[in-house]
């Protein structure tokens, strides 16, 4: 299939609605390690994403504007930690489909690898330490090797929400080590990663997304 700027303003709109949907179950999550405003960060920057995304003009904008307008809207959406790495995401999700008018499913696990080795990158943060990366990083890698085994989009998106939701899952035998939260120690064993949380419930929010075009 082919992503064009019209359906990825449909896909920024899913998005923030279900940022809307899961926000304070993210800002509990985040209030049992940190200072419980994660729900309310994930909802702003993604509702001001999909706004700005949809004001842009379809036949003039192409799949990198789209991305990128994204990124600057979260960022002065959002004071807290998720803001630039939501950001750097966006941005590298951009940079990936440069000059393409509209985004083949190869195009889309590009976009998906991209967001999550910016978040890797910005915050400097690897698998196993309690951060969005322990689901990130492994749902860029199932829907890679999904598609490479020539699954369709939405297959492969059914295997990186899979795989993102056993991240987030193996976040709850951790310890943090990286934020705020690496100050608690053992307290926070037991307990989800509230930014491996909402990680999932974007790659759902795209899978679903997808599974219905
Ligand atoms: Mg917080």
């Amino acid at each position: 299939m082919q992503v064009d700027v019209v359906q990825l303003q449909a896909m920024f709109g899913a998005i923030a609605q279900a940022m809307e949907r899961e926000k304070e179950r993210l800002c509990e999550l985040d209030g049992v390690i940190g200072d419980a405003d994660h729900g309310i960060a994930m909802e702003l920057g993604f509702s001001a994403a999909a706004k700005a995304v949809a004001a842009l003009d379809a036949s003039s904008s192409d799949p990198t504007a789209v991305f990128n307008i994204a990124a600057k809207s979260f960022l002065s959406a959002v004071g807290a930690s998720s803001g630039p790495l939501y950001a750097t995401a966006l941005m590298r999700a951009g940079a990936s489909v440069k000059e393409k008018p509209a985004l083949s499913d190869d195009d889309m696990i590009d976009v998906l690898e991209a967001m999550a080795k910016g978040i890797q990158d910005r915050g400097k943060a690897e698998p196993g330490e309690k951060t969005m990366v322990d689901a990130w990083a492994p749902a860029a890698l199932a829907a890679r090797t999904a598609r490479d085994e020539g699954k369709p989009l939405a297959t492969s998106l059914e295997a990186a929400e899979q795989a993102a939701r056993k991240g987030a899952e193996a976040t709850r035998d951790m310890v943090a080590l990286k934020g705020r939260s690496s100050r608690l120690g053992d307290r926070v064993i037991g307990h989800m990663d509230p930014g491996a949380a909402s990680a999932v419930v974007l790659i759902e929010a795209i899978h679903i997304f997808f599974s219905d075009r």
